[in-house]
């Protein structure tokens, strides 16, 4: 869907931001949520620190804010507009909407919020690719 090297690859992916070679997390599926916030403590190919510093991803809340509002806004425009509920059953379907995508929202959350501090690094994804042949 999105090209590897653009920062939407490893936003939606969870690809490492550096070298989206690999996945940050050790479940890929946000919906094991007993796995939800745990990742790598390393990329495996290019050696990037996820954790820039102690307790970096607690940046990642004002993130999901910005990120729940938008799933929030869809919802509501889905079911007020769309569907022509009520406004009772439209914030219903928000709150149940933010419920149901919550492991989603803090996954994208740390992606984004990641992602806002490191880019692609062509070097890195090209450099470790010829060692490993
Ligand atoms: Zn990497």
């Amino acid at each position: 869907m999105f090209k590897k090297g653009s920062k939407l690859y490893s936003i939606f992916t969870g690809a490492c931001p550096k070298c989206h070679k690999e996945s940050m997390y050790t479940d890929t599926n946000p919906y094991h949520v007993s796995q939800l916030f745990s990742m790598h403590e390393r990329c495996s190919h290019c050696n990037t620190k996820y954790k820039i510093e102690p307790s970096f991803f607690y940046g990642s809340m004002y993130v999901s804010y910005g990120v729940g509002i938008a799933f929030a806004v869809a919802a509501f425009v889905i079911s007020y507009f769309f569907l022509g509920s009520t406004p009772n059953v439209a914030f219903i379907a928000i709150v149940c909407t933010l419920i149901i995508f919550y492991p989603i929202i803090v996954r994208l959350s740390r992606n984004i919020w990641i992602n806002i501090f490191m880019s692609y690094d062509k070097k890195l994804a090209l450099k470790k690719k010829l060692e490993s042949k």
